[in-house]
């Protein structure tokens, strides 16, 4: 991590005091540090500036923190809390060493907390008096560049929201990868498609106006994991947005971005450019420009489903495992393996854009030479995306410049073998590889191999370079090679054999003699400092070399930065084309991961189209297949859409593979959409709009709150939401509560889900709803199929048509060692519930599917009464007459029951 501070001088090094202290001199900090010292008025100013912030205070090595700033972080940091100064002066303090400051302020922001960091910004050996400090970065969540606080394989986006005339702005940036992107849509901040983007984004901080105290909107917000910021809400206004903008990317109109007239999106947008400026303190170097985008563009994958469909994190335990992503990364480069979660995340709608894709990856599956070739010129490749970015913001090591140097230098292979290819997607990468020779070059020259981690302590520049470095280096090594050759010529010149030249930090070089030898000392030696064994000397030469070694270390330090910093501008200028190479190498990356699992798999190319029929044949669960042996996974088949059926409903015994054969038919059509090959023989997709995904109470694990009410939740949102376009995967919903009421409530959802055509695929445990596809056009019943033999059963795992009256739940139980006895009373009872459920319901339906009446058990009891009743001609009755005999009726039932 490099804030820009100045590195301890060479006098401070020798000063004993500072070592100690850690801080320059004592007047700094003032003995009584009462408000009247320099130090603590400078730090109070800066304070003030940033009350939010926890205010890490550059002294000497140190980050000190104090008052209630140090108790905060003194307890988060399992640190020593002690204090400075004495009485009403007395501050509380705690501090952390410089070299190992990222560590602790990734702590910090990891537990909430925004750090500002206060540094030195004048040379400490320079400075007349208080060396002047200012704060050089606010930290935020949604803003670092460290690499170690952030993840390689995600995005880090920062997001501002803001609401315009009934839109929604919304503008996301990645300041480690200068992705900066915005939109607007109808609707509201916490709205459905607000969440929607958020859970596609997942930012680690939102920023909102000011002024939207609500409580609700907040906790909607913060429930998506990030940290909210409020914002002034000047910010967010469109006209002042739309400057900072233009004078950003040095245009005159944003239309070239495609934000014409899209005053939410440039609002957010200029929210987040506002925030950037100010917490890096520069102009956001490596944001050179912006993209609209409209959320219609892609399917919607909301955070349910996301989870349900387990695609970047597993229910079991939240790792990769078993995950579509595991499945697909196949890619070798950090920028490549956030492009394939992004293409993920948010599968396509437009077919042309999906066939481009496939195009790509039709052609590096078929073409296995290239394919490898490419994989393995990438694989040396460093993460150019973010290297290029902390380079922008000057956050950047000499080590950076190395690591951009060799990645430069294989892009002329990656360039090459992309050039014999003629899908559009590659022949496009090809082109925006812009290789850069002329900077590589001046790299190559300019910085060793090995540079140090730190840029101010020289080290980093090659020889050859620069003369004056050079004739600097040579002066330094002379006085060096003097100094090296002082001992032999001491000894020989007093005598004393065990005469020692050494160097210390605090006091220099020095000339150690021991007390038997003090006798034979010349009289040039100086004292400079008594030991236990011996003294150490210093003669008038040694100073005058030791100060111009120091001196001239000083200068080539100087120097050294100076040509860094001027290396860091000449990439500066190309970030741009740096950007668009890491991009590029980004989509290349991905496409040949994507064509190696097809290939590796036997996936097939999807077709695509815009009716809405999918046809599956044969197709696999792409997660659940790798982790069975060969052979193992049983494919299934899928036909529905397009006037055909569009209701589903899957039945069959736990454990039989229900969940795995809905799971599966909405992975295949989400690989589809983002341009993958599918596990199946053949796949026909219809596109769709949006996957929705819900999984009864009894399945979902991870669900904390009363888990019907959620479940109740996600349907509601399905039924209001789900379009012709939509496919849903309902799993067993409605067993979190009664029989009767999930049956009532299961049935209800599958009669509106009818009405709406969404192509729907629903598991359940009711079998009454099998009766559906009798009453229905468009409803079509499948079971997974089990072979029963005796008491034993297999499940076989295959889709077969027709619906199933069979749980195999007594089966199970039989399985797992209940007593017998209780096994034969569970038979018996089954038999008579599934009688009595038909009463109960009564679901019968004339042909038109709309009356639903109720049936009666037919009368068994012979009785007198009973004809009389039927016999009565109600045609020619009163009702007076009519009440008359029930009367009677009733008489004669009383007298008989007593
Ligand atoms: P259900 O939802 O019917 O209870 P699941 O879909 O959860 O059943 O499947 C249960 C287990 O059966 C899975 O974990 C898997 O091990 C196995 N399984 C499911 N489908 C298949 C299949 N098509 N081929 C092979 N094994 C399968
Ligand atoms: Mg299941």
């Amino acid at each position: 991590m490099v804030w820009g501070w100045k590195h301890i001088s060479a006098d401070q090094r020798k000063d004993p005091e500072h070592l100690k202290a850690s801080y320059r001199t004592s007047d700094e900090l003032g003995t009584t540090m009462s408000t009247s010292t320099p130090m603590k008025r400078q730090y109070s100013e800066l304070k003030k500036q940033y009350p939010d912030c926890l205010l890490m205070f550059r002294l000497g090595d140190f980050f000190e923190l104090f008052n209630e700033d140090a108790k905060t972080a003194s307890h988060v940091l399992d640190i020593v809390l002690t204090s400075r100064g004495e009485g009403v002066d007395k501050w509380p303090m705690c501090g952390v060493p410089f070299h190992a400051a990222e560590g602790y302020v990734a702590k910090l922001l990891q537990a909430g907390y925004t750090v500002a960091i206060a540094e030195q910004v004048e040379d400490p050996a320079k400075a007349k008096g208080l060396v002047k400090r200012d704060i050089v970065r606010v930290i935020t969540p949604g803003t670092v560049l460290e690499p170690s606080m952030l993840q390689e394989t995600a995005n880090n986006f920062l997001v501002a929201l803001v609401e315009h005339e009934g839109k929604v702005g919304l503008a996301a940036v990645d300041v480690s990868t200068g992705e900066f992107i915005a939109t607007q849509f109808e609707g509201t901040m916490t709205g459905e498609k607000t969440l929607n983007e958020l859970a596609r984004l997942t930012p680690s901080e939102i920023l909102i106006p000011e002024s939207v105290s609500r409580k609700a909107e907040k906790s909607a917000l913060e429930n998506t994991g990030a940290r909210l910021t409020p914002r002034n809400d000047l910010d967010f206004s469109s006209s002042s947005a739309d400057e900072r903008l233009r004078e950003q990317f040095h245009v005159s109109t944003l239309e070239g971005y495609g934000l014409r007239d899209l005053k939410a999106a440039i609002g957010a947008a200029g929210a987040v450019l506002a925030y950037v400026q100010e917490v890096h303190r520069t102009n956001a170097p490596t944001l050179t420009g912006i993209r609209s985008f409209t959320v219609e563009d892609f399917m919607v994958v909301d955070s349910i489903t996301q989870r349900n469909l387990e695609l970047v994190r597993n229910a079991r335990d939240g790792t990769l495992r078993g995950t579509l992503l595991s499945v697909l990364s196949a890619t070798v480069t950090s920028m490549g393996k956030r492009k394939l979660k992004q293409w993920m995340l948010q599968p396509l709608r437009n077919p042309h854009e999906i066939e481009m894709r496939l195009d790509s990856v039709d052609e590096l599956a078929r073409n296995g030479l290239v394919r490898q070739g490419l994989i393995d010129s990438f694989r040396q490749l460093g993460d150019l995306e973010r290297m290029t970015s902390r380079i922008a913001f000057g956050a950047a090591t000499a080590k950076d410049l190395v690591t951009l140097k060799d990645t430069l230098g294989r892009l002329p292979s990656a360039k090459k073998a992309l050039e014999d290819c003629s899908s559009q997607v590659l022949k496009t990468a090809a082109e925006s590889i812009d290789l850069l020779s002329d900077l590589r070059a001046t790299l190559q020259s300019a910085v060793v191999d090995d540079p140090p981690a730190t840029i101010r302590e020289g080290g980093m520049i090659c020889q050859g370079y620069s003369k004056e470095l050079d004739d600097l280096k040579a002066s330094i090594s002379s006085d060096k090679k003097w100094i090296a050759s002082l001992q032999e010529r001491e000894r020989r010149r007093t005598g004393i054999r065990t005469l020692k030249v050494g160097y210390n930090k605090v006091f220099g070089y020095y000339i150690e003699v021991s007390h038997a030898n003090l006798s034979m000392i010349p009289d040039d030696y100086e004292r400079k400092q008594t030991l236990t064994g011996g003294e150490r000397f210093i003669t008038p030469e040694l100073k005058e070399k030791e100060a111009s070694v120091l001196s001239c270390e000083d200068r080539i330090n100087e120097l050294e930065y100076e040509i860094y910093e001027g290396l860091r501008s000449k990439v500066q200028v190309h970030t741009s084309a740096l950007h668009r190479d890491s991009d590029a190498i980004a989509v290349v990356d991905v496409v040949a991961a994507l064509a190696d699992v097809a290939v590796k798999r036997r996936y097939v190319r999807p077709r695509i189209s815009t009716s809405t029929r999918i046809k599956i044949t044969n197709g696999r669960h792409p997660a659940l297949e790798m982790m069975l042996g060969p052979n193992e996974f049983v494919p299934n088949s899928l036909d529905i859409g397009e006037g055909g059926t569009t209701l589903l409903i899957v039945t069959g015994p736990n454990m039989a593979g229900k969940s795995t054969y809905m799971r599966q038919a909405a992975l295949i059509v989400l690989m589809a959409q983002m341009g993958s090959f599918v596990p199946a023989k053949d796949a026909d997709i219809g596109l769709v709009d949006r996957i929705f995904t819900r999984v009864g109470a009894f399945d979902d694990l991870t669900a904390r709150q009363s888990t019907f009410m959620v479940e109740m939740i996600e349907t509601a949102n399905i039924l209001n939401n789900a379009t012709e376009k939509s496919l849903v995967i309902l799993d067993e919903i409605g067993r979190g509560t009664s029989t009767f009421d999930g049956m009532a409530l299961a049935w209800a959802v599958a009669e509106q889900i009818v009405m709406m055509r969404t192509r729907t695929l629903f598991a359940t445990h009711f079998h009454q709803l099998t009766e559906m596809a009798k009453l229905y056009h468009g409803v079509k019943n499948v079971h997974t199929l089990a072979r029963e033999s005796g008491d034993v059963i297999v499940f076989l795992h295959k889709v077969a048509e027709g619906g199933t009256d069979r749980s195999y739940g007594v089966h199970v139980a039989a399985l797992a060692g209940v007593p017998e006895p209780v096994v034969k009373r569970a038979k018996e009872m089954l038999l008579r519930l599934e009688r009595e459920n038909v009463v109960e319901l009564g679901f019968r339906a004339d042909a038109s599917g709309e009356a639903l009446q109720t049936s009666l058990e037919p009368l068994t009891v012979d009785d007198p009464l009973i004809e009389r009743i039927l016999n009565m001609d109600l045609e020619r009755t009163t009702p007076l007459d009519a009440l008359t005999r029930l009367k009677d009726i009733q008489e004669e039932i009383r007298q008989r029951k007593t």
